[in-house]
């Protein structure tokens, strides 16, 4: 069982002087697999303060010294790759070959996209009569989820390191081995003391954290009502705010596409990490002609996807992280049932063939309508919905008829049909006929999405302030 008793400050390990455990419960076999000790205020308030100590001397370093932090904390995690990967399995049921294929690669390339950006970014430039220079904004708190939780862990605090503040980050309480594993990296980057710090705890640490007024920016990944909630805590000092959310992204079919190639995408894209992704394509928009042609190469696509122990390396789909999450789909399923979505496959309640675990069956409705809650709330699990439109403007219409605005895909066998789609998209990103992701773009949402950008170089500019000095 991992007990994680100690918090890192100053590049030390400290015992955590907090009294609160929180248990950690295994989504495969509902028994205890671990604990963690909340932080006390003095804990966080040590955290912080090591990280303003920090500030000045690591805002005046070179790029070089930079470049060399952020690649010694690059070799120092991808050598506890089967680590993390073994964590992930075990705290949030992530299957093996999720982890291998996406839990570590994904935050590594984005290392190397962050190094590069380093060099792409213009730190000054002369602008009329002006020196404009770039310069960190200070010390960030960065809050993080379960769900890729050291791709999220290294996109805030890589960024932060690259722009030259230190960070006090306070990582997920339900998936915490991800973040000791990445807190041992940094303390083999052998980085400056104070440059990265790391508290333990869930809400209560995290106000306590965003309300002190020594940190100068809020970086946040998580769910639209945290999000409220921090902004309501830092409006009175008018902290800086950067906010990644949820989503409810739509996979646009066309009605050229092919569908060989999209529908087994949108699956997976859908599916992967079991639906607990904020840029889930969780709904398929498909001509109103072409449905029952899609629904039926759905049910092929799903051979795929068949649920199983985390562990076995041949699982593609395994349990949901613990049972807040499983209540909450099992909720979204119900309702989408009771508002006459049609199922196509999976269901409410416990998948059949399993007698524990948080196992949701994957699931798919069609003729899913626009008014139904389906459409409109984020489920962050197996979930698709496929959904008929009537034409490419009321196909557009339908992808940006939520309050979310986070990511999206087009299919078409035309480059400017699927371009022109694309930019009539409400969301931070879109993807074409199925390409691949790409670190060094910028990623962020669009409405309720959140606002703020990272990854590549914008992690870095996250984190910086324009001075113009005239002369
Ligand atoms: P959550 O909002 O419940 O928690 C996120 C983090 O906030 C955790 O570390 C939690 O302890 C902390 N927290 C909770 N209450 C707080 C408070 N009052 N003050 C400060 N911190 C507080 O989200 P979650 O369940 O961990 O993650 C799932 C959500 O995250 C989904 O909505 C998902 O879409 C979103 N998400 C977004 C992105 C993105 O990049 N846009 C990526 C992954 C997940």
């Amino acid at each position: 069982m991992n007990s994680y008793r100690h918090f890192y400050v100053d590049n030390q390990w400290q015992p955590v002087t907090g009294t609160s455990l929180i248990k950690l419960v295994s989504p495969v076999t509902e028994q205890q697999v671990g604990e963690l000790l909340s932080c006390s205020k003095a804990d966080v308030d040590a955290a912080i303060d090591s990280a303003h100590r920090c500030f000045p001397r690591w805002a005046a370093s070179s790029i070089e010294q930079r470049e060399r932090a952020l690649t010694a904390l690059r070799a120092a995690i991808a050598k506890r790759t089967e680590q993390i990967v073994a964590s992930l399995v075990t705290e949030v049921g992530v299957p093996v070959w999720v982890g291998r294929s996406m839990q570590v690669p994904m935050p590594l390339a984005n290392l190397d996209a962050i190094i590069e950006g380093l060099h792409q970014l213009k730190w000054e430039e002369t602008i009329r009569t002006s020196r404009v220079v770039r310069e960190p904004v200070g010390v960030v708190a960065a809050i993080t989820p379960w769900n890729y939780p050291l791709h999220q862990i290294v996109a805030k605090v890589a960024g932060a390191i690259g722009a030259g503040c230190p960070t006090v980050l306070k990582a997920s309480e339900v998936a915490p081995g991800a973040a000791q594993l990445f807190m041992e990296a940094v303390a083999e980057a052998d980085l400056p003391p104070g440059l990265v710090n790391m508290v333990w705890g869930g809400a209560e640490v995290g106000e306590w954290l965003v309300s002190d007024p020594r940190i100068d920016i809020v970086s946040f990944t998580g769910s639209g009502p945290v999000a409220s909630r921090i902004l309501a805590s830092t409006a009175g000092s008018l902290k800086r705010t950067a906010l990644e959310l949820g989503g409810k992204s739509a996979a646009l079919i066309l009605d050229d596409a092919n569908l060989d190639a999209a529908v087994p995408m949108i699956v997976r894209r859908c599916m992967n990490n079991s639906g607990q992704a904020c840029v889930a394509q969780s709904r398929l928009l498909t001509p109103r002609h072409l449905q029952d042609e899609v629904v039926q190469r759905i049910t092929a696509a799903l051979a795929e996807w068949k649920l199983g122990d985390p562990i076995d390396e041949s699982t593609r789909l395994g349990p949901v992280a613990n049972a807040r999450q499983f209540d909450s789909i099992d909720r979204h399923i119900r309702a989408a049932v009771d508002a006459g979505a049609t199922l196509l496959a999976g269901g409410a309640g416990r998948a059949p063939g399993f007698e524990r675990g948080y196992f949701v069956a994957p699931t798919v409705f069609y003729d899913v309508t626009r008014t139904m809650q389906l459409n409109c709330e984020e489920v962050f699990g197996p979930v698709l919905a496929v959904m008929p439109y009537d034409g490419d403007d009321d196909g557009i219409e339908l992808a940006n008829a939520t309050r979310y605005g986070l990511s999206g895909a087009v299919w078409s066998a035309s480059e400017s049909r699927a371009m022109n789609a694309a930019r009539r998209m409400r969301t931070g990103q879109v993807i074409l006929n199925g390409a691949p992701p790409n670190p060094a773009s910028p990623f962020g949402g669009f409405g309720q999405s959140g606002f703020g950008r990272e990854n590549g170089r914008f992690s870095i500019e996250a984190f910086l302030e324009y001075k113009s000095i005239q002369q």
